[in-house]
């Protein structure tokens, strides 16, 4: 399958000279390969930072704290005195002042060897003052001449993990440089002078100055272009197939959808509509729909979805909505039901929950096309479900499935089309990388009469001031929620603080506290949200499995213990179950003093503004590419090289090549198209390499 000229690239790294299967072991961990990394691990290992060792000041004009490379002659040795913890002292000097070099646990004859007396060494590191005289603690470099020769002017610096230095690491990166040859140029946009893919390793792993080794060098840029480039060819490969695969329209007569329209207690504001008219061009068009919804919190995405499946049943075809909870699969049954009903649109809901006769007849329904619109959660894609002819399914809060499940649902109809509804707006980039061309329709108009949020951060010293005003409030009569600690990872001690908190609350303000966390049963869970929803309860303790979907709008407060540990995405996204009602809403962001400088910035975003596309983008600046879809567990491949914060300006032009590239060789026979395949091989993109072959 691999072309053989890729083979030095994917060879063990314990075939490189000096390493052994001992030294394998670190680097397996450093690498995160700990089925055995390769060469092409160790080559993408890239610098995180390197020193400059090109400056050679005199002593006396050396700079404190800098590196400096200096010319001296040894004079004196002052070994450790027995039993003290002194350092074993060299001193030295040049024509302009003396500095001492300082060494612990140093060995007499070894020190003897590095500095004979008497002779001119070069030593390079960093000088500080002690006790006013200069210093030199472990110099980085003790060389002779010929060493100097040899000493690289800049020196990259690596990530490292224990039992391994930057000298492993650079001897590594050099063995794994003598094997790697120069491979068949892929690109064919760089600018003039690039470096080909070999040559761009070359000098990041050996840069002529410091900033060659840094993401903004041109080598690093390559790279991080060759990485996108690859992803969006992957991405378009797939994508130029799922398109080419189909063939239906459905088009509807707008019947249903009138009668939608009317049961509606609102009209749509206009971005609905721009939405609407898209979706419904896509599924009359005999091309597959792949479209992405993205939309603020409360900014109407479901009733869009109604209205887009509403179409296809129009049609005589079938529709499929799955959510990712079960909470939120039945709120959306909820909102959707009595609509449906008035427009005679028969709906259903699959959740794990339905069983027994119950689930048989639903199956049935679903086969004989009783059911024009299904409700559910991964239950949908599950196997034993069949449609009789599914025609559109809509993916809510896609982040939380993996692609897998995208498709596994769009397999249970012929040339299903699929609409994708995301939580709160993706920064542009990130929907690029991991959607690759999808097409995207946004809702960037809020329903008419949307109070503002008031939002305020306040220190957990002050928690007792919360509880007092949330008294007052609940006495008033306005709902909250409370939002309860993020602790660590594990689920388990979340739900322990959730309960304590549940049980403190209870204390103050009795039995109109409720409780609902994920680890809930389907029917406890139910409950207490009915409870809270009717106002029997008027204070619900919650985990984060409000956090997507509920729609309470009474609810008018909301409280966010531990708000420093929850992302900006999430943050805004809880915000967004307040203010959906009549009332004014506040939320109250409640953190855990000493607040650090990027928590700082988060909670700031989440005070000055309401806009999801803003802070989206706020979220990328601020985390990086990180976890802002949560793409671990979304099973989204992530990046070895390429930074969306710094790169992100080459995500257009991949995008651009890769579409190209599609339209011109589709199934990369040419000789750009076979070099292009070397790259989706490095980048382990192969997957697109297979549906290929597989024609
Ligand atoms: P989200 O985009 O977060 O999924 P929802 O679809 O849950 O938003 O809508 C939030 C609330 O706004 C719901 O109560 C819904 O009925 C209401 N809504 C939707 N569209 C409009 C509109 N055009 N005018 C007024 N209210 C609307
Ligand atoms: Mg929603």
């Amino acid at each position: 399958m691999r072309p053989d000229v890729l083979n030095p690239y994917f060879a063990s790294i314990t075939e490189l000279a000096g390493i052994g299967p001992k030294l394998a072991r670190p680097f397996n961990r450093l690498l995160d390969r700990p089925d055995g990394a390769r060469v092409l691990d160790l080559l993408l290992h890239l610098p995180s930072s390197a020193i400059d060792r090109r400056a050679r000041p005199t002593i006396a004009e050396a700079l404190p704290d800098t590196v400096v490379t200096l010319e001296v002659t040894v004079d004196q040795h002052r070994p450790t005195p027995r039993g003290s913890r002194a350092p074993y002292r060299v001193h030295v000097h040049d024509e302009t002042g003396d500095l001492t070099l300082a060494f612990f646990n140093a060995d007499r004859g070894r020190m003897e060897r590095l500095l004979p007396v008497g002779e001119v060494r070069w030593v390079s590191g960093t000088i500080t003052l002690y006790d006013g005289m200069r210093q030199m603690t472990h110099p980085d470099r003790v060389v002779d001449a010929a060493g100097l020769a040899k000493l690289p002017p800049v020196e990259p610096l690596y990530p490292l993990v224990e039992g391994l230095g930057h000298g492993h690491v650079r001897r590594a990166v050099d063995a794994a440089l003598t094997i790697a040859r120069e491979l068949p140029e892929w690109q064919d946009r760089l600018p003039a002078g690039s470096p080909g893919f070999r040559a761009a390793l070359q000098a990041v792993h050996h840069p002529a100055v410091p900033e060659a080794a840094g993401p903004d060098g041109a080598a690093w840029r390559r790279l991080a272009y060759d990485e996108l480039l690859a992803g969006q060819l992957a991405l378009a490969l797939v994508r130029s197939r799922a398109v080419r695969s189909t063939g239906r329209s459905s088009v509807g007569d707008g019947r249903i959808a009138a009668r939608i329209e009317a049961a509606l207690p609102f009209t749509l504001t206009g971005s609905q509509r721009e939405a609407l008219a898209a979706i419904r061009a896509d599924l009359a068009s005999e091309n597959r729909m792949l479209r992405l919804l993205q939309g603020d919190v409360g900014s109407g995405k479901t009733v869009v979805a109604l209205l887009a499946a509403a179409s296809v049943v129009e049609a005589g075809r079938q529709a499929a909505l799955m959510a990712p909870t079960e909470i939120l699969a039945r709120q959306h049954l909820k909102t959707i039901a009595p609509i449906a009903a008035a427009a005679g649109l028969r709906v259903a809901l699959l959740t794990g929950r339905e069983k027994g006769r119950v689930r048989e007849e639903l199956l049935a329904g679903l086969r004989n096309g009783e059911v024009d619109l299904v409700v559910g959660t991964h239950a949908l894609f599950q196997e034993g479900v069949a449609f009789g002819d599914l025609a559109l399914a809509i993916v809510d809060e896609q982040h939380r499935f993996g692609v897998h499940q995208r498709l596994a649902l769009a397999a249970k109809g012929e040339a299903v089309d699929v609409l994708v509804m995301t939580a709160t707006p993706i920064p542009r980039t990130l929907v690029l990388t991991y959607f690759g061309d999808m097409d995207s329709s946004e809702l960037r108009e809020k329903p008419a009469g949307r109070k503002p949020i008031t939002t305020a951060t306040i220190s957990s010293e002050r928690l007792h001031e919360v509880v007092e005003r949330l008294g007052h409030a609940l006495r008033e009569g306005r709902r909250a929620y409370w939002i309860c600690p993020l602790v660590d990872e594990s689920e388990s001690s979340d739900l322990a603080a959730a309960e304590a908190r549940f049980a403190d609350l209870r204390q103050h303000f009795g039995s109109r506290v409720g409780l609902v966390h994920g680890k809930m049963k389907g029917a406890e869970k139910d409950a207490a949200m009915a409870a809270f929803a009717s106002g029997e309860t008027r204070l619900l303790v919650a985990t984060t499995v409000v956090e997507v979907g509920v729609d309470v709008p009474e609810a008018s407060i909301m409280v966010i213990e531990h708000a420093e540990r929850f992302g900006l995405a999430q943050l805004h996204q809880l915000r967004g179950r307040v203010g959906r009602g009549e009332e004014a809403s506040t939320c109250l962001l409640v953190y855990r003093p000493p607040l650090g400088p990027i928590a700082e910035q988060r909670l700031r975003a989440l005070r000055e503004s309401e806009d999801g596309f803003f802070l989206a983008e706020q979220d990328l600046k601020l985390r990086g590419e990180g976890d802002v879809l949560g793409t671990r567990q979304s099973g989204f491949p992530g990046f070895r090289v390429a930074r969306l914060e710094r790169h992100g300006d080459l995500l257009e032009a991949a995008r651009a090549d890769a579409k190209a590239v599609v339209q011109e060789d589709p199934d990369l026979l040419g000789p750009r198209g076979r070099a292009l395949r070397l790259l989706l091989h490095l980048f382990e993109r192969d997957v697109a390499v297979k549906l290929l072959d597989a024609g």
